[in-house]
């Protein structure tokens, strides 16, 4: 299996203004292509810098993959770092600057001169196009030992494109990616990462002493990713022992699995409204407009998403959505009764079969002797009728949110899925 160092370059990296995101995803990638990667190296824009950590990585890994430094700016220095490993100059290509111009002048703007320098670079390098901006991604071959220096822009979209549509292909090639492991994933919701591995432990039982075996937990604070491995085989040969394992594995989770790898919650209950022909509105009070945002975010969501209201205050809940003002004064807003009132509220205004709600308090303030930080109650409407569900969620202010958000779109994907409101469930309040 190929090795491989990853160089991070940026200064703003180092100072903790910037959150270092690239590596994750190169690494993951990687080792999707059957690349190891080996370690992650995080340096400044300094030259000296950016040569020993290529140094490093090419003492035992076969690839070294740069990510930033590749702009036009001074502080841009990884291509003469390459230039330095490699001895080479760097050489102007009037292709390039050609290509630059007219980027700028399709835009009616007129080139900077400090983007001439993105023209030049390290002679012998292959060239990798980046169809989001300027920066070439280059990759260098060191004859003698056959091992690839690789870098690619900092930006993290165009990162992410050139990995996957110029240098992967490039390194298929070269012979340096492998088929990836035999591995399964599933997402999980409405169970922390421990009662996963409860609700697993037949199964890691059942395979604890097969030779190909393995599963790991990532929690994703809102969810958990549960990857079933088939260690030591390829996807071919594995793939019908994971079979076996996703299989057992959602007897064992029921509809806790909502999707695998990739799949997005809000994406899921989407296409289930799709399906249906159905729609759906929203009443959101503690979620401050998350749930429209997560609901939102997915491409084709007008199909069945016909809108929401933040009703914030107490008047704007009575004036919008009809809650009674004598709910209000008894119970008080985050309470069953109003949670129900905005999502029939909800479903009327904007005319929809389903319909979500929330009331709850997201803190650090507000809560009572009776009514502590993170107490939510998000009610589903379908059709006439509706049920509501008590929570008490963990965390600070943005997470009791991603919470309530979460939890609304899961009680709607189950009200779907079985045509009925899902029974509370352990932990939830009655
Ligand atoms: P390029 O090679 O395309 O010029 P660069 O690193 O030279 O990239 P910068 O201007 O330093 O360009 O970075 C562009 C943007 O991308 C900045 O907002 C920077 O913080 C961000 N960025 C660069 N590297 C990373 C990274 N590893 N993780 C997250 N963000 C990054
Ligand atoms: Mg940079």
């Amino acid at each position: 299996m190929t090795q491989a160092t990853i160089v991070i370059v940026g200064d703003e990296l180092l100072t903790g203004e910037r959150v270092e995101s690239n590596s994750g995803y190169i690494a993951r990638t990687l080792g999707e292509a059957g690349i190891a990667v080996k370690r992650i190296i995080t340096v400044g824009d300094q030259l000296e810098e950016i040569t020993s950590a290529i140094d490093v990585g090419l003492a035992d890994c076969q690839l070294v993959l740069l990510s930033g430094g590749l702009g036009p700016t001074s502080d841009d220095r990884t291509k003469d770092a390459l230039c330095r490993y490699f001895a080479v100059q760097l050489e102007f290509h009037p292709q390039i600057l050609d290509d630059i111009r007219n980027r700028f002048a399709e835009r009616g703007m007129e080139m900077p001169q400090v983007n001439r320098e993105q023209a030049y670079q390290p002679a012998g390098a292959t060239l990798l196009d980046n169809p989001l901006g300027s920066a070439r991604g280059i990759l260098m071959v060191n004859e003698r030992s056959g091992a690839i220096v690789s870098a690619l822009p900092g930006v993290p979209p165009e990162m992410k494109a050139m990995l996957a549509d110029s240098l992967l292909p490039l390194l298929k090639e070269k012979g340096l990616a492998s088929p990836p492991p035999a591995q399964r994933e599933l997402r999980v919701v409405g169970l922390p990462e421990s009662g996963v591995a409860e609700m697993l432990a037949p199964l890691e039982e059942r395979y604890a002493s097969h030779p190909h075996f393995a599963i790991a937990y990532y929690p994703h604070q809102i969810e958990v990713l549960v990857r079933l491995k088939a260690q030591g085989l390829e996807a071919e040969k594995g793939a019908s022992f994971l079979d076996a394992l996703e299989e057992e594995a959602r007897r064992l989770l029921g509809d806790h699995i909502f999707g695998g790898g990739e799949d997005d919650l809000a994406e899921v209950v989407g296409q289930m409204l799709k399906e249906r022909k159905a729609t759906l509105a929203v009443a959101e009070s503690c979620s401050g407009g998350l749930l429209s945002q997560r609901i939102t975010a997915v491409p084709g969501a007008s199909d069945y998403y016909r809108g929401g209201v933040v009703a914030y205050s107490n008047q704007v809940k009575v004036e919008l959505l009809g809650v009674r003002e004598e709910t209000l004064e008894t119970v008080g807003a985050v309470s069953e009764e109003v949670a129900m009132q905005m999502a029939l509220g909800a479903a009327s205004a904007f005319s929809a079969q389903y319909a979500l709600s929330t009331t709850g308090i997201a803190g650090p303030t507000g809560a009572t002797a009776e009514r502590p930080v993170g107490l939510v109650y998000i009610a589903c409407c379908r059709r006439e009728d509706v049920r509501a569900y008590g929570h008490i969620f963990t965390g600070g202010r943005h997470m009791v949110m991603r919470r309530t958000a979460q939890t609304a779109l899961d009680i709607l994907r189950l009200t779907l899925l079985h045509d009925r409101f899902p029974e509370k469930r352990k932990g939830e309040m009655t």
